[in-house]
């Protein structure tokens, strides 16, 4: 693993800027806001803000874990800022965001770990855009069914909590979350009734029997939707990518899902979890 591997081509991408992206730069900009897209430095950036969309990271830029496979900063975050919530509802009508995804760094130095800023961002999006569908990629919360169950109960439409890597990979690359725990996220968003998704990055190493495995533990839990892409080394010190998987094994993983019961699946390698995340609401109309 210590030879870095080549990018190959169906990963080359090109980043043109047009109006619409810079009009979404400005709307995030001039409300102080963050985002996964730039954190997180999604390659995906210029379509999805070429298209008018973003996915918000509230509870500011800076992380109290350390993922070996994520690029936001850790440290000790900034006090949070009470008018976040009504800053993220208020971009989100700017842009007229049918479906809107908000996700957030982890925030284990608060006592509700940042449970009741969620609550009230949720509740400012839906009171600014009544009409827009609520995607919330949320942290463990430490398991603590409690701080879940606030989050759940501001009724978002999705809640997404990404298992990022399989069973075996998992301790190697999450630096406080458990396999098991981000398991019993999803089961209680699920028996909730909330339709739960959750993301998986693949060429960390895993082979296709284990990916098979993790499916099997989602729809267990009653995972409904799952996406999976390719991980992306962000920098020289992150850990190392071993392997780029191809198109065709991304079209098998899709299929594969898809025979053992996600509703939706959204495999290939350049997808994200807010990758095309407003295809979801069709799922929506249809419950
Ligand atoms: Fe990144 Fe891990 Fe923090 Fe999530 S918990 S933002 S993956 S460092
Ligand atoms: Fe942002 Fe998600 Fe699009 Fe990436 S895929 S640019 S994180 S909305």
């Amino acid at each position: 693993m210590s030879e870095r591997v080549r990018k190959p081509e169906w990963l080359k991408i090109s980043i043109g800027a047009n109006e619409r992206y810079t009009e979404t730069k400005r709307i995030v900009e001039s409300h102080c806001l963050h985002t996964i897209c730039s954190s997180g430095r999604c390659p995906n950036m210029g379509e999805c803000w070429g298209k008018g969309t973003a996915t918000f990271m509230i509870g500011g830029d800076i992380c109290t874990r350390c993922c070996k496979f994520c690029n936001t900063q850790t440290g000790k975050p900034m006090p949070l800022d009470p008018q976040e919530p009504v800053h993220v509802a208020e971009s989100i009508a700017l842009m007229k965001l049918s479906h809107a995804v908000v996700t957030s760094v982890d925030r284990d130095d608060l006592p509700d770990l940042g449970a009741a800023h969620w609550v009230q961002t949720i509740r400012e999006i839906k009171r600014l855009n009544p009409d827009t569908t609520v995607e919330v990629l949320i942290p463990d919360f430490q398991g603590r069914k409690e701080l879940i169950d606030m989050v759940i109960e501001a009724r978002p439409e999705i809640i997404s909590h990404n298992m990022e890597t399989v069973k075996r990979i998992s301790p190697l690359v999450r630096s406080a979350a458990h396999y098991e725990t981000s398991l019993e996220v999803l089961r209680q968003i699920s028996e909730s009734g909330t339709v739960a998704k959750s993301g998986i990055m693949v060429g960390l190493g895993e082979t296709p029997d284990e990916v098979a495995a993790l499916m099997d533990d989602l729809r267990d839990a009653g995972c409904r939707i799952l996406t999976i892409g390719q991980y992306l080394q962000p920098t020289h010190k992150h850990y190392p990518v071993a392997e780029y998987v191809t198109p065709a094994q991304f079209t098998a993983y899709k299929e594969l899902g898809l025979k053992k019961g996600f509703t939706q699946v959204e495999s290939a390698p350049l997808v994200r979890s807010s990758y095309h995340a407003e295809k979801s609401t069709q799922y929506l109309q249809k419950r």
